[in-house]
């Protein structure tokens, strides 16, 4: 059973933390919150970061105009074919993923094979985080948003993962009879500057203001990063949830307009916590904790057109660090190198928990299949590749 609602809904995150993630008082209980501790039975198994592969369908203004298409997916033997002709001879490029979506691929299937068993792993206590990967227009908004709710409140067929990750939270913890917790943050990341997309909108009038409203990243004694100056916001059902939402991507949406298309040169991370009760031994309480990180991430042209090649690397990296060693951090744990650049840029550093290691990563690549995004597209894949080979034992990278 949920958490009743008429308690503070503001929770400061990693400033002052409660003495138990639970908002309903239980004074005759020590309530101590014993470490939940993840680590799996079996010592080998290997933490794969999966990554599928998704062709947007061509826009009616591509239809209308007869726009060529150069992608094949098949996603029975999960291969996309990139065609391309050089002098008139078929050098055609074949890239295999975890999870091929073609053009029509419905945002129901995509979650119910490749997101539905991230969530469980969240529901039993593990950190995951799923990125949407691609060139700006390619469908990284539309899948993880999508459309939200109806008007009857129910999932629309094009509600994407995000709406449907709430969703299968609840029914799971309500069909569980559990006792939980759901509190959900939701920030962008713009030039190395993080956002509180939930915080309200007022003006910071003095200098005390500015500082409380300032996001920064911390550490705690054990490695782990502490986001000061965040809004947790607890929910309590899904429609809260859908309506936190929507109230953080009205806010982007007006930034983007504001100043020309920042939302594609910005990330935003919306991360569900779940604190689950496990079990009372004595008078101690045993506290699962889960999190998902549902990242949607800058358009990729922002780092694949600015290449060492066209001397622009520099700005590039000014323009989008985090996009940048984002890339590194995923070379760097393919390579099984001794040092991730988890701290060169603020998203990394964010999700320095949730990148390799014992936990699940997803990478949603997303591309079009049109001719004229070719080139895009084949660096989309290329960075999807090497994605793909990462393989960490669960201690490889601590
Ligand atoms: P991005 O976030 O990568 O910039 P969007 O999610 O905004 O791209 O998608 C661009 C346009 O294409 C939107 O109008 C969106 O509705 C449409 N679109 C993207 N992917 C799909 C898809 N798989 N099916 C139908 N429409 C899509
Ligand atoms: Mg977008």
């Amino acid at each position: 059973m949920s958490v009743t609602p008429d308690q503070s809904k503001k929770v400061g995150v990693g400033v002052s933390p409660s003495p138990s993630p639970f908002l309903t008082p239980r004074p005759e209980r020590r309530r101590r919150t014993l470490e939940w501790n993840p680590s799996r039975q079996d010592k080998d198994k290997e933490v794969n970061v999966q990554v599928l592969l998704r062709c947007r369908p061509l826009s009616d203004d591509e239809q209308r105009l007869n726009v060529q298409k150069v992608i094949s997916c098949n996603e029975h033997k999960r291969e996309v074919t990139v065609l391309q002709s050089l002098n008139n001879k078929q050098v055609d490029r074949v890239f295999t993923f975890d999870r091929v979506f073609g053009p029509k691929s419905q945002q129901k299937s995509i979650y119910d094979q490749a997101i539905s068993p991230i969530v469980n792993e969240v529901l039993d206590g593990f950190n995951c985080t799923v990125f949407a990967y691609g060139q700006t227009g390619t469908g990284k908004t539309y899948t993880m948003e999508g459309g939200m709710r109806n008007k009857s409140g129910n999932l629309p067929a094009e509600a994407g993962v995000i709406p449907r990750a709430v969703r299968h939270i609840f029914e799971t913890l309500e069909a569980q009879n559990a006792d939980y917790s759901v509190k959900v943050t939701f920030l962008e990341i713009y030039n190395e500057e993080i956002t509180d997309l939930l915080a309200p909108d007022d003006n910071p009038r003095t200098a005390e203001d500015r500082q409380r409203k300032s996001i920064s990243l911390m550490e705690d004694g054990k490695g782990c990063v502490i986001v000061r100056g965040l809004e947790e916001e607890a929910v309590y059902n899904v429609n809260e949830i859908y309506t936190v939402l929507e109230r953080g991507s009205a806010k982007r949406r007006t930034a983007d307009t504001l100043l020309n298309k920042r939302s594609s040169r910005s990330h935003s991370v919306f991360s569900i916590t779940v604190h689950i009760k496990e079990a009372t031994v004595g008078d101690e309480e045993l506290i699962k904790c889960g999190k998902i990180n549902l990242v949607d991430l800058a358009g990729s042209e922002n780092i694949s057109r600015s290449g060492a090649r066209e001397g622009r690397a520099r700005e590039a990296g000014e323009i989008n660090k985090s996009l940048l060693t984002l890339g590194r951090v995923i070379n760097a744990l393919v390579e099984h190198s001794t040092h991730i650049p988890y701290r060169d840029s603020k998203l990394t550093r964010l999700l320095r928990d949730s990148l390799g290691g014992k936990t699940k990563t997803c990478i949603i690549a997303t591309i079009s299949p049109t001719a004229q995004c070719m080139e895009e597209t084949l660096s989309t894949l290329d960075y999807a590749c090497r994605a793909k080979n990462i393989k960490n034992k669960p201690e490889a990278n601590q």
